[in-house]
């Protein structure tokens, strides 16, 4: 590879420490899916995907949600929690019910009260981002989420040493 000089450096780089952002689906690749039925919405995190180096498949409700994972299998989902058709709980439910490797759920809500927090997680979901959604938290959130997956396969999966039991 030829030594660039600094001078013509590409301007991917910027000032949060270059184009490393891009070489964070190196580090962690995932298979990801955006479920939201707001088009300005699903763009938005399209594009902060991109930026982390993902080409995320979206839907738009819960049934496409469904027979996206018919086709192919997902590390990570992120759900917005109010669609038509079928909504992000519902469609979180249907997902745990079905025999395939589980896909780490991330809910998506502009609600931020403690009360929907957890009721994301009772009903089985994994993590929850309030919108809007921003950069630092999709970093911190799918790093929690490629442990989960490097750890998927070893059987049981600890968000939180003290749980009794494992979130799937
Ligand atoms: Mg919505």
């Amino acid at each position: 590879m030829l030594d660039t000089p600094d001078k013509v450096r590409p301007c991917t780089e910027d000032a949060h420490g270059g184009n490393q952002s891009s070489k964070f689906a190196d580090e962690y690749p995932l298979n990801i899916l955006i479920a939201d039925d707001n088009f300005v919405n699903k763009k938005l995190i399209e594009k902060i995907l991109q930026k982390l180096g993902y080409q995320a498949d979206t839907a738009s409700d819960g049934i496409q949600v469904l027979n996206c994972l018919d086709k192919k299998n997902y590390d990570v989902i992120l759900m917005d929690i109010r669609m038509p058709e079928m909504d992000g709980y519902e469609a979180t439910m249907s997902i745990r019910h079905m025999n395939i490797e589980q896909p780490y759920i991330i809910a998506m809500t502009a609600n931020v009260m403690p009360s929907d927090r957890e009721q994301c997680l009772e009903i089985g979901m994994n993590e929850f981002i309030p919108k809007p959604i921003n950069l630092n938290e999709v970093i911190t959130k799918l790093r929690i989420a490629a442990s989960f997956c490097a750890n998927r396969n070893k059987g049981v999966f600890f968000l939180n040493p003290t749980e009794s039991t494992p979130r799937y």
